[in-house]
């Protein structure tokens, strides 16, 4: 069976054009505001791909990098001139924060008008009760990635491996909901999964995000299905300059051939994020300035 790779890059270059049209005639830049706590080398990697974006599409943008030792009151002091902050209409917290910080506690405290992560409680409820406004960036460009390839879900089997409020949940719910990009039939598997294989292999359409390197392979995804691979797992790769590569969660060597679709890593799913986080933060802006959001 021929694979198809269900490649990101394309499909951010278009969100990104159309994005960068939309500023240009737009009353004022969209402005995002990035926290980030700690000295996370992976987090620093992560951001600086954010800031990027930001001048790609000429939004506004402020990156807060804030010692390992900040007290939180200063974080909750910070997101809170960001909250009040007029030329800033999406507030992102990189996550992880450092231990002994209530991540919680951070996240509730950014404005929900101003959450383009989509993790304020706020947020979730409206995706829950089926009426999103922030949807998470992650679930948010898999969908996108769908559309664009002509693979909807609905009426398939969906498996979604990880239940993390990032990326599975939402992802089970977006994909549950009566909508255009819904209504599949949604299984959330996790750690204490039975018999993870015979659930996962029954499924038309695999989201793999449990952040475990090439777990999931012919054992446990069926013939023809198609795979979104959500991990990103770094191993080591002597054999390289660098000693080190980005592997997924699904171990794309064995599946090639076996499936129908998969998205490859990294520039697959990876390139989504970035764009929806950009588009949630115009969608702020517009929201905002009482704009119409889509034009
Ligand atoms: P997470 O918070 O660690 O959650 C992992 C989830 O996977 C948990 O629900 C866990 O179950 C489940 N799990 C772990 N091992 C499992 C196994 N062997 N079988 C079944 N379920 C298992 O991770 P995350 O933040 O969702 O991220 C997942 C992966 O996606 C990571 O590699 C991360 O780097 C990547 N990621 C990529 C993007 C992107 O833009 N491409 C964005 C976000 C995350 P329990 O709940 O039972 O512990």
């Amino acid at each position: 069976m021929d694979t198809l790779l269900l490649k990101g890059k394309p499909v951010r270059d278009a969100v990104f054009a159309e994005l960068k049209e939309k500023v240009s005639g737009a009353p004022r830049k969209p402005g995002l505001a990035v926290v980030l706590v700690g000295d996370d080398e992976a987090s620093a990697v992560y951001v600086s791909h954010k800031e990027k974006g930001c001048d790609e599409v000429g939004f506004h943008h402020v990156t807060h990098r804030l010692g390992a030792d900040s007290t939180q009151e200063s974080v909750l002091d910070l997101i809170g001139s960001l909250n009040a902050d007029p030329a800033i209409d999406g507030i992102l917290v990189q996550l992880p924060l450092p231990a002994g910080m209530d991540q919680d506690l951070v996240l509730q405290t950014v404005d929900p008008a101003k959450d383009v992560d989509g993790f304020h409680p706020e947020n979730l409820g409206r995706l829950v009760a089926g009426s999103p406004r922030f949807v998470p960036c992650t679930p948010k460009g898999i969908l996108r990635l769908l559309r664009h390839y002509d693979l909807p879900v609905a009426g398939k089997n969906v498996a979604v491996v990880g239940r993390s409020v990032i990326v599975g949940r939402p992802m089970s719910l977006l994909m549950s909901l009566k909508s255009p990009d819904g209504n599949a039939t949604v299984t959330m598997c996790h750690s204490r999964t039975a018999n993870l294989a015979e659930v996962v292999s029954r499924a038309d359409v695999v989201v793999a995000a449990i952040g475990s390197p090439r777990a999931l392979g012919t054992a446990e995804i069926g013939e023809g299905a198609i795979v979104i691979d959500v991990g990103i797992n770094r191993i080591d790769a002597p054999e390289r300059p660098s000693g080190s590569r980005l592997v997924g969660d699904a171990d794309s060597a064995a599946l090639k051939g076996h499936v129908a679709a998969l998205t490859p890593v990294p520039g697959g799913v990876g390139p989504m994020t970035i764009a929806m986080l950009l588009e949630n933060t115009w969608e702020a802006m517009a929201r905002a300035e009482g704009l119409d959001e889509s034009s």
